[in-house]
């Protein structure tokens, strides 16, 4: 192989930067040169690309967001528009192209690779929700931000003794909800895993407060339900006082964490050396610590879900 594209496609994430990163110079080491598309997907059918040297990719390994910009791009669904953006890559003599990005990035890659254009798949997003790797760039990140968000809304509760309700990202999944509230020894958290029952939950914080736990965390996967719903149901059903906060964009940006920016690295070279070896279509993941490649045709039963044993944990200390 003598060229290869990067592009970084779907919600940024901390990581993707220092992934381009170790990319581009893993591979320019190797006597690859190396485009990076603009804007995902979106980048592909506008043509829009830069050739990347060793200093293009300088002073972004501890940024968060993505230096290639992102997007998310629904004509890219059609055969047609995945066609036009295979044929940019032939006509910029792109060989194979790397993805990151999250569960829908490496659907489109998959169609690519289909059409008989050699994609591997970085796996980025904060959510943690993709099949072949038990991490994703940027969750450890996002999973820190909410941690000293929540540390500080304590602070608050607990001065002013009452219930605060975190609503956090996720998507479909309570990832960043289980860990940051397993972190920050939250009281309760509710995910999509789990069914949720607010009569419970208000029992349990009832309780809680006639054993003179006078405040009270409450982390809410907006995969679960809507933090305000919350927060209503429990004014209106307890003489507790709950109050909101919907973290928001904040769990999407900042520098990468030492995890993040190391497995950025590693993922990259995982990423050229199966290209250099023909492993191709492909998503790279982490796997009980090992870095792994898994064919796209295989990642149907290679979902992972929350830990049960860390969700029936976190209750048990929350008391
Ligand atoms: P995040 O987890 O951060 O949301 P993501 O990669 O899952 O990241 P999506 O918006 O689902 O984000 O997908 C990103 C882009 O991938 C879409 O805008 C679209 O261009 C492409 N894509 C998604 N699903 C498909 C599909 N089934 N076929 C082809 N392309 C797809």
């Amino acid at each position: 192989i003598t060229k290869l594209g990067i592009l970084t496609s779907g919600g940024d994430a901390p990581g993707m930067n220092p992934a381009i990163r170790g990319v581009t110079r893993y591979a320019l080491d190797k006597g690859i040169a190396v485009e990076g598309i603009l804007r995902g997907y979106e980048g592909l059918l506008r043509q829009e690309s830069i050739l990347l040297d060793q200093r293009s990719v300088g002073e972004i390994i501890h940024r968060g967001g993505t230096m290639l910009r992102t997007a998310r791009c629904e004509a890219f669904i059609h055969e047609d528009a995945q066609r036009q953006a295979v044929d940019f890559l032939r006509s910029k003599e792109i060989e194979a192209l790397i993805v990151v990005g999250g569960d829908g990035s490496m659907k489109g890659a998959q169609c690519l690779s289909r059409l008989g254009m050699p994609t591997i798949t970085i796996p980025g997003t904060i959510d943690n929700d993709m099949p072949g790797t038990e991490y994703t760039l940027g969750f450890d990140t996002a999973v820190n931000t909410v941690l000293q968000s929540v540390n500080k809304i304590r602070d608050t509760a607990y001065s002013h003794e009452r219930v605060a309700v975190v609503e956090v990202m996720g998507r479909h999944a309570g990832f960043i909800a289980l860990h940051a509230g397993m972190a920050s020894g939250a009281e309760a958290v509710l995910v999509p895993e789990h069914d949720v029952s607010l009569e419970e939950l208000c029992n349990r914080l009832y309780e809680s407060h006639q054993h003179r736990k006078l405040s009270s965390i409450v982390i809410v996967a907006e995969g679960a339900m809507s933090g305000s719903d919350v927060v209503s149901y429990i004014k209106e059903h307890t003489y507790l006082e709950p109050s909101l906060t919907v973290l928001g964009y904040v769990q999407r940006g900042g520098a990468p964490t030492a995890l993040d920016a190391i497995l950025a690295g590693l993922f990259a070279q995982k990423a050229v050396d199966c290209l250099c070896q023909g492993t191709v279509n492909v998503v790279i993941g982490l796997l009980q610590n090992r870095l792994v490649a898994t064919p796209y045709t295989e990642t149907d039963r290679m979902h992972f879900s929350i830990d049960d044993n860390m969700y029936n944990l976190l209750h048990q200390l929350g008391k």
